[in-house]
């Protein structure tokens, strides 16, 4: 099976670019040795390498291309199959843009082709190469600073400290995890996420216990949750809980309860975001507006979370509209490395920003 990747990358500052004709050589020889064909285009400052062959050798070859130091923010724009190679010369010349003509540069390019059939622009890996030729969608690119250049500093605030003990009779605790603001820096807001005894997540203790109703569970656990954050001192800071849907909506008195609990820990319904899962929503719409239209008016905040994970996104987001959205770890992990998921969340950044709705991003934990 032949296969297809094609990534973008920016070559490193220390690099001179004379060194680049003796490692595309090199690179030549490597790939001929894996049957990888392919084209390799420069524009003074990125890459843009299509690579085609057998799929292991391709997987290996850019597996290679990824661990060299010599340049970096590698974002895969591509990985597809495909019935022939549409560049199959042996070896790899660099191809440098800026030694061609703007007008005639896209064609000479096409020219390396070596597909029997006329290359088309309904091909997606064609259409990638056009793109970055013509120069287009560069404001795309994210030119973030390698990690080395990178420092963190750790911040001895108390308040991060793990999980609270509570002397209630309930089997779950809770963890607190910190919202960031990384333009100021800041922690903004922290996340009440229940946990099991041993610090997994809830979804085990619920299903231990079928004895309970797991909607009233779920609320009530709300109580502890506000005690905490009381004992914790959150002021200042927002607080965001996690309520299934159903919670809002089968318990009877639902918004009352949260509201009473708040203020008897002496909170402000300002401060608090309920996170609601998307893929949860869709049953019983009418009582859930309902139960939204309650928490609104008392200044209660709504995010989705796990926005993307679940079939609902999109027309959850064209029902009701959020203050605030919370993309899924899934699109958020490697996000660095991947066009498409680069392209996903800005997309959702763009939807967002048009309908006012502020973005938090779960499962960033890599520089
Ligand atoms: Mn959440």
């Amino acid at each position: 099976m032949l296969s297809t990747i094609i990534y973008r990358s920016h070559l490193c500052d220390a690099v001179p670019i004379k060194e680049l004709e003796e490692l595309a050589k090199k690179a030549n020889k490597i790939n001929e040795s894996f049957k990888v064909t392919g084209i390799l285009l420069f524009n003074g400052t990125h890459f843009f390498q299509v690579l085609e062959g057998p799929n292991d050798a391709v997987l290996a070859i850019y597996k290679r291309i990824c661990e060299d130091s010599r340049h970096h923010n590698i974002v895969e724009l591509m990985r597809d199959y495909a019935p022939s190679r549409r560049f199959g010369n042996a070896g790899m010349e660099l191809f440098d843009l800026r030694e061609h003509d703007k007008t005639t540069v896209l064609q000479a390019v096409l020219d390396k082709g070596t597909s029997k059939y006329q290359l088309t622009y309904d091909d997606r890996a064609l259409q990638f190469l056009r793109t970055f030729v013509e120069a287009r969608e560069k404001e795309n690119y994210f030119e973030i600073p390698s990690t080395d250049s990178w420092d963190f500093i750790v911040d001895e605030n108390p308040v991060l400290t793990g999980n609270s003990t509570h002397s209630g009779v309930e089997n779950y605790r809770f963890a607190f995890q910190p919202i960031i603001d990384p333009l100021s820096r800041r922690i903004v807001s922290l996340e009440a996420l229940m946990r099991h005894p041993d610090g997994s997540s809830p979804r085990g203790y619920f299903a231990q216990d079928t004895s309970r109703d797991i909607y009233e569970t779920d609320l009530k656990s709300k109580k502890l949750a506000f005690a905490l954050a009381k004992k914790l001192g959150i002021e200042g800071l927002t607080l965001s809980i996690n309520l299934l849907p159903g919670s809002l909506v089968m318990v009877p008195d639902a918004v009352d309860f949260l509201l009473r609990e708040i203020h008897e820990n002496g909170l402000v319904p300002e401060q608090i975001v309920v996170e609601v899962t998307e893929n949860e929503v869709i049953s019983r719409v009418e009582a859930f507006d309902t139960a939204i239209r309650q928490l609104k008016a008392a200044g209660i905040s709504l995010a989705i979370d796990d926005f993307g994970a679940g079939s609902a996104g999109l027309l959850l987001l064209a029902r009701i509209q959020p203050d605030k959205i919370k993309i899924d770890r899934e699109i958020i992990s490697d996000v660095h490395k991947s066009g498409t998921k680069q392209a996903i969340v800005q997309a959702i950044i763009k939807c967002c920003s048009a309908l006012q709705i502020s973005v938090t991003a779960a499962g960033i934990e890599k520089a």
